[in-house]
């Protein structure tokens, strides 16, 4: 997809800190963290958002959950994370190639009113 931010992180064409990366899809670093941890689970394959899925992505939706768990434990959040995506513009989606952002890390009970993601 053209002019796309995160297509052109899949294609190598803009730089990212990779935490995962498979043929399916790549875990990177939020460049404007909220949360002591905060990295970005993007399918390769361009999908806008959740709105814009069909039945033949179902297995993607699973592998990005699974890539969340992994990536909790190899960054040391395994015991307390949070997984959340924005879906539309009045949802505060602001790039529309579907993500999920996993946050963590936090010292403290985690207070929802912080919640920016
Ligand atoms: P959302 O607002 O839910 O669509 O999330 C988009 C996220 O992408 C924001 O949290 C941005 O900080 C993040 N973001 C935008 N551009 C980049 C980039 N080049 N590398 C890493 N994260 C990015
Ligand atoms: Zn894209």
């Amino acid at each position: 997809m053209e002019n796309c931010v995160f297509c052109k992180i899949v294609k190598g064409e803009l730089p990212s800190k990779v935490e995962l990366e498979d043929d399916d899809l790549m875990v990177f670093r939020n460049i404007n963290p909220i949360a002591p941890v905060h990295v970005l689970i993007v399918p390769k394959k361009h999908i806008s958002n959740l709105s814009e899925i069909s039945e033949k992505d179902k297995n993607i939706l699973g592998k990005m959950l699974f890539a969340a768990r992994k990536t909790a434990e190899n960054l040391g959040i395994l015991g307390a994370f949070r997984v959340a995506v924005a879906n539309g513009e009045n949802a505060g989606q602001t790039v529309f190639h579907l993500h999920f952002h996993l946050t963590g890390g936090w010292k403290e009970k985690y207070n929802r009113d912080e919640d920016k993601a």
